[in-house]
């Protein structure tokens, strides 16, 4: 950790320094812009969320040099999806091989403490001034309103103001940069879910595995340490009562939408504690400003039963960087973010109100596959205009 002081000199300053906002600084850092990025989290800290990763994000990655990293940090790779469709009169199961198309044959699902661990030393390779236990206080402006500089509270409890001509929240799902200049959401989901998950040992499953089943979700994701995370999402079940209630209804979901995995927990190992998330309803709001941006959850965010704000975080933090170094207006920044969004959130929305038949899902989850697969593509043709360009 670097012991400079904070300095003057920024091009850019990033509140937030996980995956939307780390992903953001190695990419400005590599463009030569001074890039300060910093989080109020320690380094290397867990967050709460899984952490499954769709193909745009693994494109992404891979062509940030960083699947070398995931596979040194001994992140298994996955080749295969399941989807597992039950109600009270059948189950079907869908499996399917990840295609290799633009250079990905896999999917990985790294702990947060990996990936988001990574992208700050890979944005601090190129060049970017990190720094953690650093709290943005509030936002300078000028005269004329302009965002120009943020006031901070460094790890030693010292106050600074430091300018900057562009201020980017990367502060997530409640971003203080968002409250500060007003950036109220202009599309609302109408549902959410609520989520418990944990990490078992001794529970090895093949590839990423969904369940559904009409009021309920549930996935098994192999992750680091040769851990599986178990994940359970229901409407309300884990927004109240005591940990133990919300325990035995974690494993009540477990049982009646994957009872292949149920019939194998009393063999597994939980490692720590069941993490609980309580719902939040999904939005997108005005992602930039005079003098300011928002990347990730700050300016976008599903819900997490269709797991993909990561790779929501990593691909705006790509098309914002290149709107930033094609010296475009950022409304392209936001037209092409919300361009890959909008179809997307909505149905995302509906498989999050977990009130469909099995027929019904199925067809989302069909939509979801050729959003993604635009989304994909979209990434690759943006990187090949680049490309022609210079
Ligand atoms: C239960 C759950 C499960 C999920 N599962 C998945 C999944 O499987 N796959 C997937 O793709 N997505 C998943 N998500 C979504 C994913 O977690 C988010 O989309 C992702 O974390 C967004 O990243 P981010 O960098 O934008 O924000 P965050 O990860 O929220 O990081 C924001 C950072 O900003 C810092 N910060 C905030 N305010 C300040 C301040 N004033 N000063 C300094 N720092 C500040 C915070 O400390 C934090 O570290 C899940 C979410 C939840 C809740």
């Amino acid at each position: 950790m670097t012991t400079q002081p904070i300095n003057n000199a920024y091009d850019v300053i990033i509140v937030g320094a996980r995956c939307a906002g780390a992903a953001t600084a190695m990419l400005l850092a590599a463009l030569g812009l001074r890039v300060l990025v910093f989080d109020k989290s320690r380094f290397g800290t867990d967050t709460l969320s899984t952490h499954a990763l769709m193909r745009p994000a693994v494109l992404l990655l891979h062509r940030w040099g960083m699947t070398d990293r995931l596979d040194e940090e001994r992140t298994p790779r996955i080749e295969k999806t399941a989807f597992v469709y039950s109600d009270d009169q059948k189950s079907d199961t869908i499996e399917i091989d990840i295609k290799p198309r633009n250079g990905i044959d896999m999917l990985y699902a790294p702990r947060r403490t990996v990936l988001d661990r990574i992208l700050v030393e890979a944005a601090r390779d190129k060049g970017a001034d990190v720094r953690h236990g650093v709290q943005m206080l509030d936002l300078l402006r000028t005269d004329s309103g302009k965002v120009a500089g943020v006031r901070l509270r460094d790890d030693s409890g010292k106050v600074h103001d430091v300018g900057a001509g562009l201020v980017i929240g990367a502060d997530g799902r409640r971003s203080g940069v968002a409250r500060l200049v007003g950036a109220t959401p202009y599309v609302w989901g109408r549902h959410t879910t609520t989520c418990a998950f944990g990490y078992f040992e001794d529970l090895p499953v093949e590839g990423n595995r969904w369940y559904f089943r009409p009021g309920m979700g549930a996935g098994a994701i192999p992750t680091n340490h040769a851990q599986t995370c178990l994940f359970a999402s229901v409407p309300d079940r884990f927004a109240a009562g005591s940990a133990d209630d919300r325990a035995r209804a974690f494993r009540r979901v477990i049982e009646e939408s994957a009872p292949d995995v149920a019939a194998r927990l009393s063999e597994a190992r939980l490692v720590g504690k069941l993490r609980f998330f309580p719902g939040m309803r999904g939005f997108l709001r005005q992602p930039w400003g005079d003098g300011w941006a928002l990347v990730g959850d700050a300016g976008y965010m599903t819900d997490p039963i269709t797991a993909h704000g990561i790779t929501n975080a990593l691909r705006d933090a790509d098309i914002l960087t290149r709107t930033i170094a094609e010296g475009a207006s950022l409304a392209a920044y936001q037209m092409a973010r919300d361009d890959l969004s909008l179809k997307f959130f909505e149905i995302s929305d509906r498989v999050a109100s977990l009130d469909w038949d099995i027929p019904t899902v199925q067809q989302y989850h069909r939509m979801m596959s050729q959003e993604m697969a635009r989304e994909e593509e979209a990434l690759v043709t943006m990187r090949d205009a680049a490309a022609s360009a210079a």
